[in-house]
C-alpha cells in the first residue's frame, strides 16, 4: 500500500532522501547529496534508483546541500517539479544551490588543471544551468498549511529549529476503509535554548517516525556556548594570532556573530577585528535578519530596542576575492570567520593553507565535522592535510566549542520524541553514522518503550 526506501541518510549522516511510494505517487522526501568520505561522494553518481521524471514531488526539510544538493541532479535527469521547501527555505536555496554549482564546477576545473582524475574531463556534478533549472522547480509552503500531492497523499511543515526555515514533515495517507496513517520525518532536529530562532515544535505523535540521530549517541557539552567561545578567544589573543573559524555559512555564522556581538557589548573578550569572509555567509546573514517571523522572542525585543543583533561593531564583511587576498598579511589578534564549516571547499581553504603552518594562528570549530573532511583530520590532531593538492603543516592550535551545535543530543531527541501522546508503531533511526543510530534506538526503546529499526541504506519497509 505504501513503501518507503531509505535511498540515503543510512548508515551515515549525508545524503539525505527517503523514497515513499504510495498510491501510485512517489514522493522524494529530502534530495540530499552524500558528503564526506571517497565511497560516500561516488554515490552522487550512481544512476537514481527510479526514473526522476516519475517523481510525483520532492518534498525538502531545510537548505542544507546534504538535504537539497541533489535536487539541481535530479532536475538535470528529468524531475520537473514542484519541489517544496517553506519560504525561508526557498530565500535561502537561491543562494545556496548555485553556489554548490560553482564549488562543482571549480573542483572539475581544477581536476583538469592538475590532472588529478581518471576521468577525462572531469565534470561537475551539476552546474550553475542545473542549479538555476531546480531553483525554477522549488514551490514555497508556510509552516502549518496543507499541501495535496493528489487525493488522499497530503503534507504539512512543523518548525523545527535547527537552522532559518528547517521543518519535519507530516505526511498523512489515505488507507482502506477512509482510515489513514502519519509519517514524521523529523528532519534535522534542532535545540531548545538556542538564540535567533524560535524552538523546534514538539513532536505531535504518528503512526511512523523517521528521526534523525546525527548525536544519537553523544550529548552534547552543558558547558555555556558563550563562556567556552569567550575562553577559547581569550586564550588565543595571548597568542596575538589570527582565530580562524571554519562556519557553516547557514545558521552557525549567525549564531556565532550573535555571541561574538554579546560578548564584546558585554567587555567579555575585547573588541578585536571580525572579517567575515564567505559571499555566502554573507547573504546567509541578511536572509536571518530579514526573516523577523522566524525569530525568537529575545531577538524580536532586540530588533524592537534598535540593536543589530547578527552585527557585531568591529564587523568588517570581506567583499571580492582580492579583498580576501588583503586578509592573508592581517595581523592577529583578529577572528576571521570563512566557510564552509567542515574545510571541504569555500574561501576557508585559503586561509588554513597560509595559516595553519603558524604556531599563533588558533583554528576554532563550531560545528559537526564528519568522519573523512578535511575538518574532521585537523580536528582530530592530523599533523598535516592536504589542501589544493599539497600538503600543508598543522602548527596551529586547534580547539572546539563543543556546546556549540545546530543539533538536538541525545537527551534532546528524546525529549523531542517524548512529547508524542502515544508511541509510533515503527520509529526508524537515520541520519546517523551507525554506533549513533543504534544508541538512539536502543535508547528510545529503553526509555519510551518504542519499537526502533535502524534501516541500511536502499533497505525498502512496507508501511
Ligand atoms: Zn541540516
Amino acid at each position: 500500500m505504501a513503501s518507503l526506501t531509505f535511498l540515503g541518510a543510512a548508515g551515515t549522516v549525508t545524503g539525505s532522501r527517503y523514497l515513499l511510494e504510495a498510491h501510485g505517487a512517489r514522493l522524494l522526501i529530502d534530495a540530499g547529496l552524500f558528503q564526506g568520505k571517497k565511497e560516500l561522494r561516488l554515490r552522487n553518481w550512481a544512476e537514481f534508483p527510479v526514473a526522476p521524471s516519475s517523481l510525483s514531488a520532492v518534498v525538502l526539510t531545510h537548505a542544507h546541500i546534504d538535504h537539497t544538493g541533489f535536487l539541481p541532479r535530479l532536475v538535470r535527469d528529468g524531475f520537473g517539479g514542484p519541489a517544496y521547501v517553506t519560504p525561508p527555505t526557498r530565500t535561502l536555496l537561491h543562494a545556496l544551490l548555485p553556489d554548490a554549482a560553482k564549488l562543482q564546477e571549480e573542483e572539475a576545473r581544477f581536476a583538469n588543471k592538475v590532472g588529478s582524475t581518471r576521468h577525462t574531463p572531469a565534470l561537475p556534478l551539476f552546474t550553475s544551468h542545473d542549479a538555476h533549472e531546480a531553483l525554477a522547480t522549488l514551490q514555497a509552503l508556510p509552516f502549518g498549511q496543507k499541501a495535496t500531492i493528489q487525493p488522499g497523499i497530503e503534507f504539512r511543515y512543523h518548525r523545527q529549529g535547527h537552522i532559518l526555515g528547517a521543518a519535519a514533515v507530516e505526511l498523512r495517507i489515505k488507507v482502506a476503509g477512509g482510515d489513514h496513517i502519519t509519517i514524521y520525518f523529523s528532519g534535522d532536529v534542532g535545540r531548545f535554548d538556542v538564540p535567533i530562532l524560535r524552538p523546534p515544535e514538539p513532536y505531535p505523535g504518528s503512526t511512523y517516525l523517521v528521526v534523525e540521530s546525527t548525536y544519537g549517541d553523544t550529548f552534547h557539552d552543558p558547558g555555556d556556548p558563550r563562556e567556552q567561545l569567550a575562553d577559547v578567544i581569550s586564550e588565543a589573543v595571548q597568542r596575538k594570532g589570527i582565530i580562524l573559524v571554519p562556519a557553516f555559512a547557514v545558521d552557525r555564522t549567525q549564531e556565532l556573530l550573535y555571541f561574538l556581538r554579546e560578548l564584546i557589548e558585554d567587555a567579555a573578550i575585547p573588541p578585536l577585528p571580525i572579517f567575515l569572509d564567505s559571499p555566502m555567509a554573507r547573504e546567509a546573514t541578511e536572509v536571518y535578519r530579514s526573516c523577523a517571523l522566524e525569530h525568537n522572542a529575545e531577538m524580536r525585543e532586540l530588533v524592537r530596542e534598535g540593536d543589530r543583533p547578527l552585527f557585531p561593531q568591529t564587523l568588517t564583511i570581506v567583499g571580492p576575492v582580492e579583498e580576501s587576498k588583503r586578509l592573508n598579511s592581517a595581523t592577529g589578534p583578529a577572528i576571521v570567520i570563512s566557510a564552509s564549516g567542515m574545510a571541504t571547499g569555500g574561501r576557508i581553504l585559503h586561509h588554513l593553507r597560509h595559516r595553519l603552518p603558524d604556531p599563533a594562528t588558533t583554528v576554532v570549530f563550531v560545528g559537526y565535522q564528519a568522519e573523512g573532511t578535511r575538518g574532521r583530520r585537523i580536528l582530530e590532531g592530523e599533523r598535516e592535510v592536504k589542501i589544493f593538492g599539497e600538503m600543508v603543516p598543522v602548527r596551529a592550535q586547534v580547539r572546539s566549542i563543543p556546546s556549540l551545535s545546530a543539533h538536538a543530543d541525545a537527551d534532546e531527541l528524546t525529549i523531542w520524541a517524548s512529547e508524542a501522546p502515544a508511541a509510533p508503531k515503527v520509529a526508524f533511526v537515520t541520519h546517523g553514522e551507525p554506533a549513533a543510530s543504534q544508541a538512539l534506538a536502543e535508547r528510545l526503546t529503553r526509555r519510551l518503550g518504542w519499537q526502533c529499526a535502524v534501516p541500511s541504506l536502499e533497505e525498502t519497509v512496507q508501511l
